[in-house]
């Protein structure tokens, strides 16, 4: 299928910077639209490089890369921007052209309680946001969409790790709805203390997160314990220029009043084997994206917190208050 991506811009834009060869990242789903893409960008008589690693955010821009085949350029694709760079990036957004008509009639059934719904929404649905509006209020809802916040782009836009507009309007609603993927909606549900429902339009379902947070707060609970009882700590550093959480120092600093050896490590890309390979080490603190802990913890040997749930293990913010902030 041909991608739906904001043409006019990037060659309105590439013709007004003038670069000589660009780098391009794909996210990690529209890689296979990587030939119309090049003869888009070829016709206008610059070289173009595809970037082959994987691209999860806006918080993964591939600067060294783009710098290593002397590129002037990286286009990134399917992102919003959240973060100034040092080395000029075009950010293109992609639309998911789908219906989501039967969807949203399906959805009335689980919103039938409610009256004021917050909605947020992934940069790929952000074209049909007016039209789901107009559909609920049509049904006697009121919509509040989520505040632009931190790395959000727009409001009711959310990234996997700024749920900030969340909150700001958690006390004006009954509950939320996110149009997306399930990886949007656990992590509002890890950040909000109301209910929090998915428009799943790539499984074509609508689902609740009832559950999901004690499941993941359960294992979380577990990891803080291994920490408090560890001898050999690792700290990954992520070096992706967008992910940066906590500080290393102020770990490192009470790590060590605790008698604990920390051993800093940089990691571009967090895998279960570049874990395993560092075998001596007990539990990991990773620095880099957040979600990685919270959510993929279950594919990883060792335990790994996020730099928060390090706090609680060495008595810097206690759990409670974790919770009443919400995990993300
Ligand atoms: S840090 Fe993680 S959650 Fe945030 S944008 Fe990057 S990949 Fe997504």
């Amino acid at each position: 299928m041909a991608l739906d991506f904001e043409k006019e811009k990037l060659v309105e834009e590439l013709k007004k910077r003038k670069p000589k060869k660009v780098l391009v990242q794909l996210a990690e789903g529209i890689k296979q639209n990587s030939g119309e893409i090049k003869k888009e960008i070829e016709e206008l008589g610059i070289k173009v490089i595809f970037s082959g690693e994987t691209s999860w955010g806006a918080c993964d821009i591939a600067i060294d890369e783009a710098k290593s085949v002397g590129a002037d350029l990286i286009v990134h694709f399917g992102h919003a921007q959240f973060i100034e760079t040092s080395f000029p990036v075009i950010y293109v957004e992609v639309k998911d052209i789908l219906d989501l008509n039967s969807l949203l009639e399906k959805s009335l059934e689980f919103f039938k309680d409610y009256k004021t719904l917050g909605l947020s929404y992934s940069i790929q649905h952000r074209h049909d946001i007016d039209k789901v509006i107009k559909f609920y209020e049509e049904k006697a809802k009121k919509i509040i969409l989520s505040k632009k916040k931190g790395t959000n782009a727009y409001e009711g836009h959310i990234t996997g790790c700024n749920y900030q507009g969340l909150k700001e309007i958690q006390n004006q609603v009954e509950c939320f709805v996110i149009i997306g993927n399930r990886f949007h909606s656990i992590g509002a549900t890890l950040a909000v203390k109301k209910p929090v429902f998915l428009i799943d339009v790539y499984n074509d379902e609508i689902k609740t997160m009832e559950g999901v947070k004690d499941e993941i707060l359960k294992q979380r609970i577990v990891a803080i314990e291994k920490l408090k009882d560890a001898k050999n700590i690792g700290i990954i550093i992520g070096t992706k220029c967008g992910q940066k959480f906590g500080s290393p120092e102020k770990l490192i600093e009470k790590l060590e009043e605790k008698e604990k050896n920390v051993t800093i490590i940089t990691m571009n890309e967090l895998t279960p084997e570049k874990i395993m390979n560092f075998y001596k080490i007990d539990v990991f603190i990773e620095l880099a994206c957040p979600r990685i802990a919270l959510n993929d913890f279950a594919n990883y040997p060792k335990p790994i917190l996020t730099s928060r749930e390090a706090e609680v293990a060495l008595g810097e913010i206690s759990w409670d208050e974790i919770l009443e902030q919400g995990l993300l």
